[in-house]
């Protein structure tokens, strides 16, 4: 099975995304290097800035192979070849109400501009792959007529696009059961998510003999997005045996990766990525999952898998299991009756609505155990914070750790970021910053900010914390300290 990816493309359909042009790179290298066989990189004949992009893209020397876009016409074509690209991906419309109000053409001048441009493609590179769009709302003869023509025009994959994702599961099989034997080159489908079965129609064609699956990361795209590579990569790999070739256990990182350079949040309940995709909040589930996961997680996929990590949540369903076990990751071992007293004080805090952090649990631990808290190893003194409009945003930060005065400045995106990786200066141990959250408590201008900040070891291990006031960059550089002495101390036990 080969992945073709349409996330430069798609992406940048998606509303209000534009990459730009080093984070266009740094996706496609991701991609390639994950094992993704295909990248379409851009349509080289939409503006000589999008040329010169695809073509710095093909000279990446990427493993995956670089297609650019064209209209059925040689003109495109030709920018596509002065991009250098590996692959040709010419598209027509050919259902009847694109063909009419779109390009205005007979079925018959459809199939001979066809056969005309994916024969003068193949008269310069090896790879064409050939697009009917609107391929599900097109008359199924002519759809096959169209496909056997590039085919033998010298079409070296036929895509059958779900264009305005209308297709169930049970259509794409029968639709790509009827090509497989008529068109006589592999087929592959490109699924619009525009009812939520983007995922599943792509699945259901792979089941009914296509050779290829286009996805995008995140399943973004233009209006409700595209099947999702993480998704669909899952469903071929876990459920039903098929080998993507793709490194499974980047997948958590490549989504994120495309988030933060496309700005679109992953949704925490996304499939397979998002971050409650492995949590487990309530007392019967987690206690199932710590004495065998495979009780509440499908054995198929675990988080180990695909890069992902297993999390217990305190909420107000926790259990005296999921707590008990919480603790002795810190080593904090209390008796039952203990036990009973922490897990009842936790459900109350989580009965007010309130997220409970590991910082709340051990505090309230403590408090509960009679223990000394633990002496903080870092101890924030001054935070100062430079930004504007034309500065690039500052910070500089002086702390006490384990004793010392130290000092610490970095720059950052914005002055949130640079008081964060000031702090990460002065600490004295490995952290990398897992999660970084915010809310507004109330709804003006003065709302306090409540920031929840996950740090995490060299081990894996993650540590969360939180803190609230009215100066969000004061607030975001506590809960990172404050999270950074649990994990710290957590190291030290
Ligand atoms: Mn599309």
């Amino acid at each position: 099975m080969t992945v073709f990816d349409t996330t430069l493309r798609d992406g940048e359909q998606t509303p209000g995304v534009s990459f730009r042009q080093d984070h266009k790179f740094a996706i496609a290298r991701q991609l390639s290097d994950c094992g993704v066989h295909a990248i379409e990189a851009g349509f080289p004949a939409s503006s000589p800035g999008e040329l010169e992009s695809v073509k710095a893209i093909a000279a990446m020397d990427l493993d995956a192979d670089v297609c650019g876009l064209a209209r059925m016409m040689k003109a495109d074509v030709d920018a596509c070849l002065d991009a250098n690209v590996d692959l040709v991906h010419v598209f027509i419309p050919t259902s009847e109400i694109q063909r009419v109000n779109t390009i205005k053409k007979s079925p018959e001048e459809v199939v001979a501009a066809t056969r005309d441009v994916v024969g003068y493609v193949r008269e310069h590179v090896d790879s064409c792959m050939f697009s009917a769009m609107d391929a599900t709302r097109t008359d199924l003869a002519f759809l096959i007529e169209v496909s056997r023509a590039a085919a033998e025009a010298g079409a070296t994959i036929v895509n059958v696009p779900d264009t305005v994702g209308v297709y169930t599961p049970t259509k794409m099989l029968q639709l790509i059961g009827t090509l497989v034997p008529e068109v006589p080159a592999p087929l592959d489908v490109h699924c619009h998510n525009d009812f939520g079965l983007a995922v599943a129609n792509t699945v259901a064609a792979v089941e009914a003999g296509a050779a290829q699956v286009q996805v995008t990361v995140n399943g973004i795209g233009e209006r409700a997005g595209n099947a999702d590579l993480a998704q669909t990569v899952m469903v071929l790999e876990s459920i039903l045996g098929v080998s993507t070739g793709i490194e499974l256990k980047r997948l958590v990182e490549t989504s994120r990766l495309v988030s933060r350079y496309s700005g679109i949040a992953i949704p925490p309940i996304q499939p397979v990525v998002g971050d409650n995709a492995f949590s487990h909040e309530s007392g019967i589930h987690s206690h199932g999952v710590l004495a065998n996961a495979a009780t509440f997680e499908p054995g198929i996929m675990t988080p180990e898998m695909v890069g992902h990590r297993r999390r217990l949540t305190l909420g107000k369903h926790v259990g005296r299991h999921a707590v008990r076990q919480m603790l002795a990751d810190v080593q904090l071992e209390p008796a039952d009756a203990e036990l009973d007293r922490i897990v009842e004080k936790v459900k109350a805090i989580a009965n007010r609505g309130k997220r409970v952090t590991d910082a709340d649990l051990y505090e309230i631990a403590e408090t509960v155990l009679g223990l000394e808290a633990v002496g903080r190893r870092i101890d924030l003194r001054d935070i100062a914070i430079m930004t504007g409009t034309h500065a690039i945003p500052t910070a500089s930060v002086r702390a006490i750790v384990d004793g010392a005065e130290r000092v610490a400045a970095c720059t950052g995106n914005g002055p949130v970021d640079a008081a964060i990786r000031a702090i990460g200066k002065i600490v004295p141990l490995p952290v990398t910053l897992k999660e970084y959250g915010i809310e507004a408590i109330s709804g003006g201008s003065d709302a306090i900010a409540h920031v929840t900040i996950a740090v995490e070891d060299e081990r894996g291990h993650v540590f969360d914390a939180s803190s609230s006031g009215d100066d969000v960059v004061l607030a975001s550089a506590e809960a990172m300290v404050n999270a950074i002495n649990l994990l710290s101390r957590a190291k030290q036990e």
